[in-house]
């Protein structure tokens, strides 16, 4: 599987990748912001509409027509609007907070953050 983004092309293995049900692969944001300006969700490379995208750690608020529309159920859309995000789960091996969690914000799509990654 190649980790291209078909949107900015970089292989940044710290950016969360989504895979389309059309098989195609993008960073996660750059197919939010892709989605946005053309006001669909059409595969920018296939055109083919996709699924709403699920929602992942860290990622700051649902998007109207991106992670929930008209087919979304009240249930799923509260459980999409109260997503539970994660802090780093990382656990500190050196100095005086050793043992304890990172407990930073994470990247976007990952547990971690961008140090710990
Ligand atoms: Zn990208
Ligand atoms: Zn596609
Ligand atoms: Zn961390």
């Amino acid at each position: 599987m190649d980790n291209i983004c078909g949107i900015c092309g970089d292989t940044d293995s710290k950016k969360y990748m989504h895979t389309l049900n059309c098989s195609h692969s993008f960073h996660y944001e750059c197919l939010v912001q892709s989605f946005k300006y053309a006001n669909n969700r059409n595969c920018p490379i296939c055109r083919k509409p996709s699924d709403i995208l699920p929602m992942v750690n860290s990622y700051k608020k649902p998007i109207n027509l991106i992670h929930y529309d008209y087919t979304t159920s009240i249930d799923e859309l509260d459980k999409i609007k109260n997503f539970e995000h994660k802090k780093c789960d990382h656990i500190i091996t050196r100095g005086k907070n050793k043992g304890k969690l990172c407990d930073k914000r994470c990247v976007v799509g990952f547990y971690k953050c961008s140090s710990h990654l």
